[in-house]
C-alpha cells in the first residue's frame, strides 16, 4: 500500500495507537496534555505515524533522526520533513493549541475522545490537499 493511502486511513485507538489514557478525557486533561506547542507536535506525530515514522520521500519505515523538535530526518535517504509538513498546521500562524481546542469543542462532548484524534487527522489530510491545490 502506498504511504499516502496509509495516512488517509483514520487511526484506530487500541490498534494503530495505544488506547486511553493516551488521549485527554476531560477539558482539564486536555489543558494538561497540550500545555505547549511541543506537546501538540508530539501528539500530531503519533497521529501521522501511528506505527512509526514513514519517510514521505522514499517510503522507508524506520525510526527517523530528530533534526529538531518538529523536524524529522529519514535515516535512509536523509530527506527532512516536519511533523506538520503538508498540513494546514504548517501554513498557518495559528498555534496548534488553538486548532486542538477547536477540535476538542467540536468533537468531545458527543463523540468521545477518539473523535479528537480523528478530526485532527481528517482536517490535516483534507486541508493538505486543499493547500496543495491552492499553491500550484
Ligand atoms: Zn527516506
Amino acid at each position: 500500500m502506498h504511504w499516502m493511502e496509509i495516512q488517509i486511513l483514520p487511526p484506530i485507538s487500541g490498534k494503530d495507537y495505544p488506547p486511553n489514557p493516551q488521549h485527554p478525557r476531560t477539558w482539564n486533561d486536555f489543558l494538561d496534555w497540550f500545555v505547549t506547542e511541543e506537546a501538540c507536535h508530539a501528539y500530531l506525530e503519533r497521529l501521522r505515524w501511528p506505527q512509526g515514522f514513514v519517510c514521505p520521500a522514499c517510503s522507508i519505515m524506520a525510526p527517523a533522526y530528530r533534526a529538531s523538535r518538529t523536524r524529522l530526518m529519514c535515516r535512509h535517504c536523509r530527506h527532512q520533513t516536519s511533523i506538520t509538513a503538508g498540513t494546514i498546521f504548517d501554513k498557518t500562524r495559528t498555534p496548534l493549541r488553538v486548532w486542538f481546542a477547536a477540535a476538542w469543542y467540536l468533537t468531545n462532548q458527543k463523540q468521545g475522545v477518539n473523535a479528537l484524534g480523528f478530526l485532527l487527522f481528517a482536517l490535516a489530510d483534507r486541508l493538505r490537499r486543499l493547500l496543495r491545490r491552492r499553491t500550484r
